[in-house]
């Protein structure tokens, strides 16, 4: 499942081949995916220009000129394939989605499970794009600023850090490996947490989503040229690694349950005291 290392990787591809162009056709395979009809979709977004491709989140989005805030939003879902076709590609079967611009570009969308392309007006504040919290890795977003999206919170940490509406990027990837470098248990109450632990979780998003951002993002997905990420989960110390030593003290990885997720922890690095839950 993207999250956003391979979003932003994804995205900065689309801007660069995709910005100034203007959106000419959409052909639909699957209309579940929109949220309007077909025909609704071609009357919003058709003859408009792209101006920027930004990534928001686990969201991809358009800008369209001639109305501010007016944005296509891409949500890969469980995970997609967004392609870029050469000039002389034949479709990848069961595409779901295809954009084309009048420059002689566009887009090839496949998703595996529920994906989703929609339109949002400028004037729409309830979309879920409009609500979502700031970007994990957004250059304003520092220690102090992290330390005040936690405050009055009383929930679990890791239920906090997977709520796209509080911090926006984060999936359950990458969710094992940035509480247990800051040596926190997935379950801790906010409320229980210190300074040097807010700290250190703030320092591991960063550490965490950079190195994959680097990379190109995790093997297991794409770019928009068909290209695979180069960050393997070989790398994390805990992330996948149940039943192996922890890659920091040494201590076997344990699989937990986290709400509706499943969580690896070191129970050597991650210990939960009974008076912090
Ligand atoms: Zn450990």
């Amino acid at each position: 499942m993207p999250e956003l290392p391979e979003i932003r990787t994804i995205a900065a591809g689309l801007d660069d081949a995709l910005a100034g162009h203007t959106l000419s056709g959409l052909e639909v395979a699957r209309p579940q995916c929109l949220n309007g009809t077909p025909g609704e979709m071609r009357d919003w977004i058709l003859a408009r220009r792209v101006v920027r491709v930004k990534p928001r989140g686990k969201w991809i989005l358009f800008s369209l000129d001639d109305i501010a805030g007016d944005l296509v939003a891409i949500n890969l879902g469980m995970g997609a394939e967004i392609r870029l076709p050469g000039a002389a590609e034949e479709p990848p079967d069961h595409y779901r989605v295809r954009l084309h611009t009048r420059e002689g570009s566009g887009v090839f969308i496949r998703f595996w499970w529920l994906g989703h392309v929609h339109y949002v007006p400028g004037d729409d504040e309830t979309h879920p794009v409009r609500l979502l919290g700031p970007d994990a890795l957004d250059e304003g977003l520092d220690v102090d600023a992290f330390r005040g999206l936690l405050e009055g919170r009383r929930g679990g940490i890791k239920a906090f850090l997977l709520d796209q509406r509080r911090i926006a990027g984060i999936g359950n990837f990458y969710a094992h490996d940035i509480l247990a470098r800051a040596g926190v248990h997935p379950l801790r109450k906010i409320p229980t947490l210190g300074d040097d632990e807010i700290a250190g979780l703030h320092r591991s998003i960063r550490e965490v989503l950079g190195e994959s951002l680097d990379l190109g993002g995790a093997d297991y997905e794409r770019d928009i040229f068909g290209r695979p990420g180069r960050f393997s989960r070989e790398s994390f110390i805990v992330g996948y690694r149940e039943g192996t030593p922890c890659g920091l003290c040494g201590t076997t990885v344990v699989r937990i349950r986290t709400g509706s997720t499943p969580g690896d922890i070191c129970p050597g690095c991650q210990p939960l005291p009974e008076d912090r839950t």
